[in-house]
């Protein structure tokens, strides 16, 4: 079938902005994209900005996203912040195994996994990243990380669960450093990742899923990622920050 995906463009602003901000932010995006019903577009605002920013944008089709969460629903874990509370606030989706997660703050495949399993649990759409560093690319091992952290990501997860999942692949190398893959090195581990999901859930099921690219995402880089075949959509970070440019991403994708 040729039915097109809606392009999917999410906005990580990882721990920047005041509230006030990301308050004035949230309106100014939910005038701009008010009635742009061709794209999916969502912010993935810090924790504490979360329940005044849904608050902003219930009834519009931007969808909230958290950075992060637990894998336990309640519990002694100071700090942190379960997925039940994540969807009490309004949140629709949730970053999990974000490569700064894994090499930051030490998070492994296994607590990722536990992640994804959570977050569905309380409908929540988990967003699955992953990604291979500089070292292992250049090591020729970018097939073997991608398809361990995917394995281990969905380990579990069920023909009916994967439904609700987006797989976003962002190589390390590429985040934050201004060096972006080109559109055909994404468009080649993206296939990758399509053929092992089709192996694991039939090939209609993995032609459905999104498959998402972070990375050094700019304006200028966004058309040619964009019509890659296999890319359905951006997870864009400091591009993100200032929202003309994010708009112009925006534009860029209709
Ligand atoms: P970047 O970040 O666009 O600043 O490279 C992307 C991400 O980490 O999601």
């Amino acid at each position: 079938d040729n039915q097109k995906k809606r392009p999917i463009i999410l906005g990580n602003w990882k721990m920047n902005k005041s509230l006030k901000e990301g308050v004035q932010y949230a309106r100014s995006l939910k005038a701009a994209i008010a009635g742009k019903t061709w794209i999916m577009c969502g912010i993935c605002p810090p924790y504490v900005f979360l329940k005044d920013i849904c608050a902003i944008l219930e009834g519009s089709t931007i969808c909230v996203s958290a950075q992060n969460m637990h894998s336990e629903a309640s519990g002694a874990f100071t700090g942190e912040i379960a997925a039940p509370m994540l969807k009490e606030v309004g949140c629709s989706h949730v970053l999990v195994g974000h490569s700064e997660r894994r090499h930051i703050f030490g998070e492994d495949d296994f607590f990722i996994n536990d992640k994804i399993k959570k977050a569905i649990s309380f409908e929540l759409v988990p967003i699955l990243c992953i990604g291979e560093t500089l070292e292992e690319r250049e090591a020729g091992n970018t097939k073997d990380i991608v398809l361990r952290q995917l394995k281990n990501g969905l380990r579990g997860v069920g023909i009916e669960l994967i439904k609700c999942i987006i797989i976003a692949y962002e190589p390390v190398w590429a985040i934050g450093t201004g060096r972006t893959a080109s559109p055909e090195q994404a468009n080649e581990v993206h296939s990758f990742i399509r053929t092992i999901l089709s192996e694991d859930y039939g090939k209609d099921i993995a032609k459905k899923l999104s498959i998402i690219y972070g990375g050094s995402v700019k304006a200028d880089n966004t058309e040619a990622l964009i019509h890659q075949p296999e890319i359905d959509g951006l997870l864009v970070g400091g591009a993100s920050l200032e929202l003309e440019s994010f708009l112009t991403i925006i534009e860029v994708v209709q």
